[in-house]
């Protein structure tokens, strides 16, 4: 609904005044002129002042079945009006919370049959690593409780899923847990970029992985911690065979692995989860949360293999019984229902063979875009991908390549394009509705984008 001029600013100025967003550029606090969206619809967002936008984004990662989706918002109305809510603490339970355990365990991969619910994606990660402290604390081994991580993921904004995640400038002026989270060298590969082969990558980085055990001592190591691909790191792709080989080390050590799947679930890489039908594996701890409704509702949930969840109940301590990790909304009503309701619109509307259909296209026009000499690289799978933005001759996310990036942005938004702006990257992961056509309407803008940008780059604005 386009909102009168006055009420716009009266928003922006309270926004101003009164919100300190997440990732707030602190320089700008105070004076942010927030855009305001007031209406989503289909893939299209519109902000106060009329103006539609083709969301390049899916909100965060997470619109996959497009917004308004009427199966969607019918059925978190009825589970509002039936129960919206009671504790999900101890044995007690809800109808959607139960139903949608079963259904992620048919869905899911191998054995991975117990959901312990949460309410979005780092409290899921959180949760996942102190079960894996649990488990081997249970099994008198409390020794073992260093966390191996990769530099470059992200798992979240709570302490020790920030802990976790490996960005040396997300880290800068918190104090984070030095001692036990170690992070290996990022496993990012790319193919047109890269002076050794695919093979030699692989065997690097996973010599490196098992150099960090021995160091640490595998008998300290409860867990590994993984994203499939890393996504907001800038859709970093390992080689071929590393999850595989990876898996099989910590399997060799005895250490947990963790997949967070946050992002590639729910059929962002064209399958409900991207580890065993895209990467071959099944983890023994799974996490995701985003996709899982849509974005609809806020919900993450930890998926435990059968081995786990059994080992967990054996070696329970008579003691002290209970696992104690839960939060006020786990596995909120509202969320499970619009979540089963998701799945059911996915599968009927066959929105991973879309994606499978779709996600080569995008990638192949988007290829097309590294003709212009200020993009570095494009890189993506399915429907994640970047393009990387620099001045020729300078790498990684220095101010300049960042200013270029932002001009990038910008000229996008104005034509109708939101990306999602990060350092020297334009992230893209539209909704997975999205038809070739919006494709070819994406790829136009960031064309012409591009050529701005270049333009004011020869041209000395940078
Ligand atoms: N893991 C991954 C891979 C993510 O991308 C994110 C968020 N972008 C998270 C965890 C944290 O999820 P949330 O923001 O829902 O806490």
């Amino acid at each position: 609904m386009r909102q009168s001029p006055q009420r716009r600013i009266s928003l922006v100025a309270k926004d101003a005044r009164h919100i300190l967003h997440p990732w707030a550029d602190l320089t700008s606090l105070g004076r942010q002129n927030s855009l305001v969206i007031s209406e989503a619809d289909g893939i299209r967002v519109t902000d106060s002042q009329g103006k539609t936008y083709l969301d390049g984004i899916g909100g965060m990662w997470c619109i996959t079945v497009g917004y308004r989706h009427r199966d969607l918002i019918a059925a978190m109305r009825a589970q509002a009006e039936t129960m919206v809510y009671f504790t999900p603490f101890g044995n007690v339970t809800s109808e959607p919370a139960s139903q949608l355990a079963s259904l992620l365990s048919e869905l899911s991969p191998g054995d991975l049959n117990r959901v312990h619910f949460t309410t979005c994606g780092s409290t899921a990660v959180e949760s996942a690593v102190r079960i894996a402290h649990y488990y081997f604390s249970c099994r008198g081994q409390r020794q073992k409780r260093h966390v191996l991580a990769q530099t470059n993921a992200y798992h979240g904004s709570t302490y020790l899923a920030a802990s976790l995640s490996g960005k040396a400038v997300d880290r800068t002026h918190f104090h984070y847990e030095g001692g036990w989270v170690h992070h290996l060298e990022s496993p990012a590969f790319d193919p047109d970029n890269s002076t050794v082969s695919a093979a030699e990558r692989l065997d690097h980085l996973i010599a490196g992985m098992e150099r960090a055990i021995a160091r640490i001592g595998p008998e300290q190591i409860a867990c590994f911690v993984a994203e499939p691909i890393l996504a907001s790191g800038g859709v970093l792709i390992p080689p071929p065979g590393y999850h595989q080989a990876a898996l099989d080390l910590c399997r060799q050590h005895d250490i947990l692995y963790i997949s967070d799947e946050v992002v590639s679930a729910f059929g962002r890489l064209g399958h409900f989860f991207a580890s065993e039908t895209r990467f071959g594996i099944v983890p023994d701890l799974l996490v995701t949360a985003k996709g899982i409704t849509s974005g609809y509702q806020p919900l993450g949930a930890v998926l435990l293999s059968d081995r786990i969840a059994d080992a967990l109940v054996e070696a329970a301590d008579p003691a002290k019984p209970v696992l104690s990790n839960g939060f006020t909304y786990s596995g909120h009503p509202v969320a499970c229902a619009t979540a089963i309701a998701n799945i059911a619109v996915m599968q009927r509307e066959k929105i991973c063979e879309h994606v499978r259909d779709v996600g080569p296209y995008f990638l192949e026009r988007l290829r097309g875009l590294r003709n212009w000499s200020i993009v570095a690289a494009v890189r993506g799978d399915h429907l994640m991908a970047c393009v990387e933005c620099h001045v020729p001759g300078e790498t990684g996310p220095t101010p300049r390549n960042q200013a270029l990036a932002r001009a990038v942005d910008a000229y996008c938004a104005r034509s109708g394009l939101l990306v999602r702006p990060y350092e020297n990257l334009c992230i893209l992961s539209p909704a997975l509705i999205i038809v070739k056509e919006e494709i070819d309407q994406i790829v136009a803008i960031l064309d012409d984008a591009l050529a701005r940008a270049e333009r004011d780059l020869w041209a000395g604005a940078f």
